[in-house]
């Protein structure tokens, strides 16, 4: 069995905040933990990277070799935006600088319960169907283990004085704890309705008040798990013998007010509210045409990282749903 490396889990940094970190013991994890402040996609498209190095006449690509390592405690949610950006950065043409780290890592995932903000449910995004080595929901006194790789059952076997066979009052109580859970959702809506929702909700009034508010700070997209626009950054190092420089990937965020400009002074977004629909096309529809699975999972984080308060996407939702003839999707 190779080395597992580190493990990242989440850890609580502030009264109200927690945030994956690499971990010693069991007692540095925080398992209530609901959402981080960044998702697990830190871990494979990181905030920045050197990508191209250059030394007097050598060019070259940086290439890392990432070491094994463990990301524990990635709920339902976040394991979709992991499988959303798969097929993103693994599609043609291969980003091999994510792909590196995606192979080198072995994801635990963990049950939740959800909080108002939560709504992966709506999504289709609330339980863990893929994107794992393995799975565990918490029952209270134990957990029951869900296998899904090979890579998983290593880790199984070589903790196996820790683990036995499950039985029959084990799958009662694992399927009374998501049954239970589903009735925890406040906010549910269908989803199947949001292509069409963003359409005839183009020239709705909802867009002007939420762009009254929008600072254009872009809090909401890198704490996104399925954002990943990026510029990149040519870096010139102080040397009077030969020329260095680096190329970096860094995180973009469509929400800053220069993302769309190009040469000539034309800004194809050039307000908030062009920015703010943009953005919301592409969470709730977008990326439906594009890799057929949609970009927002459900997670909240664009709720409550909003400094203005208004990015209350399942908010925005019911209230275009109400205002057109779509009312029946609320449920
Ligand atoms: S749009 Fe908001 S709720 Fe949806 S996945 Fe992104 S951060 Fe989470
Ligand atoms: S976090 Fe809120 S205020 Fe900031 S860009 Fe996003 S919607 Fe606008």
């Amino acid at each position: 069995m190779q080395t597992t490396g580190k493990v990242y889990a989440p850890v609580k940094v502030s009264d109200l905040s927690y945030s994956f970190k690499a971990v010693e013991t069991h007692s540095d994890i925080a398992f209530e933990a609901l959402r981080t402040i960044l998702p697990p996609k830190k871990f494979f498209f990181p905030q920045e990277e050197t990508i191209v190095m250059c030394d007097g006449d050598q060019i070259s690509e940086v290439v890392e070799v990432p070491t094994p390592f463990v990301v524990f405690g990635v709920h339902p949610c976040d394991l979709a935006g992991l499988l959303a950006l798969d097929k993103i950065f693994l599609s043609a043409p291969l980003d091999s600088h994510y792909q590196r780290r995606r192979r080198a890592a072995v994801i635990v995932g963990l049950s939740c319960l959800p909080d108002k903000h939560c709504f992966c449910r709506s999504m289709g995004t609330d339980t863990p169907n893929k994107g794992y080595d393995l799975f565990l929901t918490d029952l209270g006194e134990e957990f029951y283990v869900q296998i899904k790789s090979q890579a998983g059952l290593e880790v199984i076997q070589a903790c196996s004085t820790f683990v036995q066979s499950v039985n029959n009052d084990d799958n009662d109580s694992y399927k009374d704890f998501w049954s239970e859970r589903d009735k925890l959702f406040e906010r549910t809506f269908d989803s199947s309705k949001l292509p069409n929702l963003m359409d005839m909700g183009w020239n709705d009034p909802v867009w002007d008040q939420l762009a009254e508010r929008c600072l254009s700070c872009g809090n909401c997209t890198p704490v996104c798990p399925t954002c990943y626009c990026f510029d990149m950054v040519d870096v010139a190092m102080f040397n009077t013998q030969k020329m260095e420089a680096k190329r970096d990937r860094v995180w973009d965020s469509c929400q800053f007010s220069g993302f769309a400009a190009v040469a000539g002074g034309e800004n194809f977004r050039p307000g908030p509210i062009d920015r703010l629909k943009f953005w919301y096309r592409h969470k709730l529809h977008g990326f439906d045409d594009a890799i057929e699975i949609p970009s927002c999972v459900g997670c909240g984080r664009c709720t409550v990282s909003c400094p203005a308060g208004i990015d209350d996407l399942p908010g925005v939702v019911l209230t275009l749903l109400q205002k057109t003839n779509m009312k029946d999707a609320v449920q």
